[in-house]
């Protein structure tokens, strides 16, 4: 008995453990020449950058999230930072009734309330209803994502009872269903609260979304693990291989055999077969299902997905990384600055702010007496960076010099020129970089968007019709993705390949 994973990205690596539990031989196939997929880091010049995480959905307790992480990986041996905010921005030709000109994005919700309220006390119901929803979600944490167990009568009824229980989550989606940050702040009559409502995230924001994340920061059940991504997936590795699970590194995928509706083996790129009973591919899902797959499997409604459109692809990022030789500690952790003019990026995207995380509280990251920062752009051109580093390689250098070049101008502006002379490490990420090394469809971080309406669900299953042992995980299961759902759909699908295998699933 043998299931063979095509992918050892995060949901790759839980499947591969959950199953290696079950006592099911697996073999994990990764193209890159490290694990861990998007949950990356990588060193340079001395400084260790995160190239993903800033938040882990279930680091604390308090959320089933967390349940799952502790049966993969020994979660007391990392140690989790919960920042007292999230950000802090400017609010561009505007003040508040002290005369501040920056608003401070509080995580902890009581902290939240007094200082709104002290903004504007005439906005004080408005105020109190958005916080109280926020601690209202809090009270039902512990039963979301709603699990379903197959397991004795007994204990079945017990987590339907949890299931029934969570019936005023409903209320509530369909309270703030359709509506954004952008609509709630014209609920405020103070000017300064009104506009800073509309520039809590990068962009326009379900308040669906909104108050789930404000109700985990408010919880502590999403910290920030200490030395970022790295670290965190070498021990999700560790813990595969450790089962007895084996992993195959700069092995990539070319397709999966199939014979009389059932996967016989995997083709690789060398040429090579590698028979199995199982396959779960915890890779793009375009590429699962439309290559790997040839096309041949796809109900009519995911067929239309063949030809992918830019708002159905979560976005993705350039970020640039600059080490410099000073200790920046007194600048906080993540802001947003107004620019006060458009930033045009070499894809065509404009930005009006830029979005600096400062790591300094993390001493793994940098050298001692030294800082490591990072200006994050979200883009949906991620084919533009793709095709220019396929055909051009010297253009695509030289667009990231130039764009790196004005951003660190930009910068000077706010941090010193000083500041400029003292930068003595930088590296640009692009959408071209994510795919290279996760072959995400345009380099997207995150799976599909989230549709207007969160209970929308996508025509994605995590099974193959007409291939009775072929499975799917990962982001690309649920729109929205991140690390729960690459998790979670690992989780599912080694649940499901073990209740075949050995008619139980035990953690
Ligand atoms: C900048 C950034 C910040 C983020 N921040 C957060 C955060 O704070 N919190 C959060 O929850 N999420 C965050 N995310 C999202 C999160 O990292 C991803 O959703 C998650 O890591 C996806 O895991 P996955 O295993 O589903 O997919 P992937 O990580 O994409 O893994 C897929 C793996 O399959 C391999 N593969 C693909 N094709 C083949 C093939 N043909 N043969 C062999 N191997 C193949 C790839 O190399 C890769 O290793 C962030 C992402 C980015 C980019």
């Amino acid at each position: 008995m043998k299931v063979n994973i095509i992918g050892g990205g995060v949901a790759g690596l839980a499947a591969g453990i959950y199953l290696q539990k079950n006592g099911i031989q697996t073999e994990i196939f990764e193209q890159h020449a490290v694990a861990g997929g998007l949950c990356a880091g990588w060193r340079r010049d001395g400084y260790l950058i995160n190239g993903c995480m800033h938040w882990l959905l279930g680091s604390g307790q308090g959320i089933s999230f967390n349940t799952f992480w502790r049966e993969i990986i020994d979660l007391d041996a990392i140690k989790f930072i919960y920042h007292e905010e999230r950000v802090q921005f400017d609010v561009p030709g505007l003040a508040d009734r002290h005369g501040n000109t920056v608003f401070h994005f509080y995580n902890d919700i009581d902290k939240f309330e007094q200082y709104l309220l002290d903004i504007s006390p005439e906005d004080e119901s408005v105020i109190r209803l958005w916080m109280n929803e926020v601690r209202f979600v809090g009270k039902y944490l512990d039963r979301l994502p709603p699990v379903f167990y197959d397991e004795p009568w007994w204990k079945s009824l017990w987590h339907k009872m949890r299931l029934a229980s969570l019936t005023p989550m409903l209320f509530f989606m369909r309270r703030w269903s359709g509506s954004s940050n952008y609509d709630f702040a014209e609920r405020f009559k103070n000017p300064f609260l009104k506009k800073a409502i509309t520039l809590l995230y990068e962009k326009e924001m379900r308040m669906q979304i909104l108050l789930f994340v404000q109700s985990y920061a408010n919880e502590g059940v999403a910290g920030y693990p200490m030395g970022g991504s790295l670290p965190f997936a070498q021990k999700l590795v560790e813990s595969y291989l450790a089962k007895g699970g084996k992993l195959r590194l700069n092995t990539s995928v070319e397709s999966i055999e199939v014979k009389d509706g059932k996967a016989q083996s995997l083709l690789l790129k060398n040429g090579e077969r590698e028979a199995c009973d199982y396959v779960i591919s915890a890779a793009d899902w375009h590429w699962t299902m439309f290559h790997a797959l040839g096309g041949n499997y796809l109900s009519s409604k995911q067929m239309a997905l063949k030809k992918l459109k830019k708002e159905q692809v979560f976005y993705s990022f350039c970020i640039l990384y600059i080490g410099v030789d000073l200790d920046m500690s007194a600048m906080p952790h993540f802001v947003r600055y107004d620019i006060g003019e458009k930033l045009s990026s070499p894809d065509g995207t404009e930005y009006e702010r830029l979005e600096v995380q400062n790591y300094c509280y993390d001493p793994m990251m940098a050298p001692k007496g030294k800082s490591l920062l990072a200006v994050d752009f979200q883009t949906r051109e991620g084919q533009y960076w793709m095709e220019l580093r396929k055909n051009d390689y010297e253009e695509y250098k030289r667009q990231k010099h130039l764009f790196a070049d004005k951003v660190i101008a930009l910068l000077a502006k706010r941090l010193g020129d000083d500041f400029v002379s003292h930068i003595e490490m930088c590296d640009l990420t692009t959408p071209a970089t994510y795919y290279r090394y996760t072959r995400n469809y345009w380099g997207s971080s995150q799976g599909w968007t989230p549709q207007n309406n969160v209970l929308h669900r996508l025509p994605i299953t995590n099974r193959v019709k007409g291939v009775d042992n072929v499975y799917l995980a990962g982001h690309w299961l649920e729109a929205g993705g991140g690390l729960p759902i690459a998790l979670k759909s690992a989780r599912d699908v080694a649940w499901m390949v073990s209740k075949r295998v050995n008619g139980k699933f035990v953690v």
